[in-house]
C-alpha cells in the first residue's frame, strides 16, 4: 500500500513514521524547499498523549534534551514594577504532562527518524489529484492508495479536494504575528510579556545567543483585507494593529519587525469541517481540523490525530480505506469539537478585552506562585484547554 502525504511539519512525519512501521510505502511532498530544522519558527506544546505519541516513537528523550528553557515569564506594565512568574506556575493547570519545543526542532527531529524510510521531496507539492492519483510540481505522478493533506491550515489538499478555504474557515477574531529579532529588550532568560486591552505580545530568546523571537496577537472584529504574498502590507497590517498600544520596549520591538526575514501574520482562525474524509484521501491536524493558531493545542491534536489515523488504518486492505477513514473521524470527534471551545477561551486568557482584565491578569501573575497547589492548578486550566481536549483519546 503506498500513501501520499503532503506536508512535512508535525503532523506528516508522525503519520509517516507509523505507516511505514505498519510496512506501508510512504511519500512525503513538502512545499518548503528544505527542512527548516533548528529553532525556527514559533513555540509548541505537546500535552498527555501527544507526549506518548512521541514517547512511543522512541523520540521522547530527544525532544525533551531540545524543549525551550523559558523557565520565567516577566509581565512588564508601564511605570510599575515587572512581576516574575516561573511557567511552570502558568502551566501546571494545563497538563502534568508536557513538552515546549520550537516547530523547526519537533519537525527536525521527526524528519530525522523518517528521512531513510520515507521518500521525501522537498519543493514540490500535489499539483492535481483525481481520486487518489496525483500529478506533482516536479512532473512526477503517483498512484496512491491513500492521500494525506497534513498540509496546515492553508491546506492545498483541502483545496483540491474539498474546494476553497473560505467554505471551511472561521475567524476567532484576532491576528497573530511572529518573527525573529536581535535581543533588544536584554531581558536574558526570561519571556517578555506585555498586554493592553485587546493586545499582547511575548518576546522569548532564541537558541542562538543574542537573538529573540517575538509574538504579537491583536484582536480585531473584522479580518483586515491585505495581500498575504506582500511581507511589506503584512507588516502595515501588524504595525496598524499594534503600533503605540504595548508601551515603548514593545514598540522598539515592533520597528524591527521591518528587518525580519522571517516575518509572519496570520489571522487567528479554526477549520471547521463536518467531515475531513472522501474516498481514500483524508486530512489530519491543522489541515483538516485546526483549533487556531497559538490558542488551541493544534500541535498536539496534530501528532495524536496521525496516530490515530495510522492506528485506523492497519492491516487495512485499500478496497477498506474509506471505513477506516470513517472510524478515524469517529475516533476524533470529541477532541476535535473540544478543540473548537479551546481557542476562544484561551484568546479571552491571554488578550484581555479591557483595562479591568488587564489589571485582572497582573493580580492573578502576582498572585498565582503564593496559592495552594490545588488553586493554582483550576486558575491555569483555560477551563480545561488545550491538554484536558486529549483526555480519554484513547491511543491503540
Ligand atoms: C505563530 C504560531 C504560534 C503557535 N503556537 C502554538 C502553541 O503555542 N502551541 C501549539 O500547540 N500550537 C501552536 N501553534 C499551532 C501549531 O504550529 C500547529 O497546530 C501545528 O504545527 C500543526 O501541525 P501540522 O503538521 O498539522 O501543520 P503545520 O505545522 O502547519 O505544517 C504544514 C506543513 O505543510 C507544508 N505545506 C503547506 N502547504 C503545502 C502544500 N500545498 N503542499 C505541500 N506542503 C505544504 C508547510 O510548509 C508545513 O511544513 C502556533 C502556530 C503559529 C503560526
Amino acid at each position: 500500500m503506498h500513501a501520499l502525504i503532503s506536508g512535512a511539519s508535525v503532523a506528516g512525519p508522525v503519520l509517516a513514521y507509523w505507516l511505514r512501521r505498519n510496512g506501508w510505502r510512504v511519500t512525503v511532498v513538502e512545499r518548503a524547499a528544505d527542512m527548516r530544522a533548528g529553532d525556527g519558527g514559533h513555540a509548541v506544546d505537546l500535552f498527555g498523549p501527544a507526549v506518548d505519541v512521541i514517547e512511543r516513537m522512541g523520540l521522547l528523550d530527544a525532544v525533551t534534551a531540545a524543549r525551550t528553557e523559558n523557565d520565567t515569564i516577566t509581565l512588564f506594565r508601564e511605570g510599575r514594577r515587572p512581576i516574575t512568574l516561573a511557567t511552570a506556575d502558568l502551566a501546571g493547570g494545563i497538563s502534568g504532562r508536557h513538552v515546549e519545543i520550537m516547530r523547526g526542532t519537533l519537525a527536525g527531529i521527526l524528519h530525522e527518524a523518517t528521512r531513510d524510510d520515507a521518500d521525501y521531496r522537498f519543493g514540490t507539492v500535489i499539483e492535481k489529484l483525481d481520486g487518489t492519483a496525483a500529478l506533482l510540481s516536479d512532473g512526477t505522478t503517483i498512484d496512491a492508495d491513500l492521500v494525506v493533506g497534513a498540509d496546515g491550515l492553508h491546506s492545498g489538499v483541502r483545496g483540491l479536494a474539498f474546494g476553497p478555504e473560505q467554505d471551511y474557515r472561521r475567524f476567532l477574531g484576532a491576528y497573530l504575528a511572529v518573527y525573529t529579532l536581535p535581543d533588544v529588550l536584554g531581558t536574558g532568560p526570561t519571556v517578555a510579556a506585555f498586554t493592553a486591552p485587546g493586545r499582547a505580545a511575548t518576546v522569548y530568546p532564541t537558541l542562538t545567543p543574542g537573538w529573540s523571537r517575538a509574538l504579537f496577537l491583536a484582536r480585531t472584529p473584522e479580518e483586515i483585507p491585505h495581500d498575504r504574498r506582500d511581507p511589506d502590507a503584512q507588516k502595515r497590517v501588524l504595525r496598524d494593529l499594534v503600533g503605540g498600544t504595548l508601551g515603548p520596549p514593545a514598540d522598539e520591538v515592533l520597528a524591527h519587525a521591518a528587518a525580519a526575514d522571517d516575518f509572519y501574520l496570520d489571522d487567528i482562525s479554526q477549520i471547521r469541517m463536518d467531515s475531513w474524509s472522501r474516498g481514500a484521501v483524508t486530512l489530519v491536524g491543522d489541515a483538516g481540523y485546526g483549533p487556531g493558531p497559538a490558542v488551541g493545542g493544534g500541535t498536539s491534536l496534530a501528532a495524536a490525530g496521525a496516530y490515530v489515523l495510522a492506528a485506523e488504518l492497519r492491516d487495512v486492505t485499500a478496497g477498506e480505506i474509506p471505513r477506516a477513514l470513517r472510524r478515524y473521524e469517529d475516533a476524533l470527534a470529541t477532541p476535535v469539537g473540544h478543540s473548537r471551545r479551546i481557542g476562544p477561551s484561551v484568546l479571552a486568557a491571554i488578550v484581555p478585552r479591557s483595562r479591568a482584565q488587564v489589571w485582572t491578569t497582573a493580580q492573578v501573575m502576582r498572585l498565582l506562585p503564593r496559592l495552594p497547589a490545588s488553586f493554582r492548578r483550576r486558575l491555569t486550566s483555560f477551563g480545561g484547554g488545550p491538554a484536558a481536549m486529549l483526555d480519554g483519546l484513547e491511543l491503540r
